[in-house]
């Protein structure tokens, strides 16, 4: 296993669809850190590189960060995705995608958008709000909201 940092391998952002690729940009990693560092928990990746036809074949985004190895879905146990990106929200020059599932993390700048949500089965996008707490609390997700757990999603 190749080791990209001290709590990450390359390992673990191989595309999920079985084709071995993996690709990921050391500033992704960098800020991974950070996180991994923050928590002191193991992140665990659940979506790191995909490969073209394993992102159309779970309907993620056509430009998804996770094409070209600049964005990460995440969990960390007994920690929910709105608790993370409240902490990682700590980090610079991220993107921070809340999903009832996990946090989607990417490297992208913010064009415009710097967060987003996804409830009641679309996405909501922060825009010009570049504050978390405010985002949240406008589009009333707050720490112990159970919003579409059951939702399944693939930014
Ligand atoms: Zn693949
Ligand atoms: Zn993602």
């Amino acid at each position: 296993m190749t080791k990209l940092s001290k709590d990450f391998e390359a390992g673990e952002f191989t595309c999920g669809c079985g084709c071995q690729k993996d690709k990921v940009s050391p500033v992704l990693i960098d800020k991974l850190q950070q996180l991994r560092d923050i928590i002191d928990k193991p992140i665990i990746i659940t979506s790191g590189y995909r490969c073209l036809a394993y992102n159309e074949h779970i309907g993620g985004a056509v430009n998804s960060p996770h094409l070209t190895g600049e964005g990460a879905d995440l969990q960390v146990k007994g920690t929910t995705p709105i608790t993370l990106a409240i902490i990682a929200d700590r980090i610079d020059h991220i993107r921070l995608g809340i999903n009832p599932s996990h946090l989607h993390i990417d490297v992208r700048p913010p064009n415009p958008s710097k967060y987003w949500i996804f409830k009641n089965g679309k996405y909501i996008y922060s825009g010009k709000e570049k504050n978390l707490s405010k985002f949240l609390k406008k589009n009333l997700v707050t720490l112990t909201s159970t919003w579409g757990k059951s939702e399944a999603v693939y930014p």
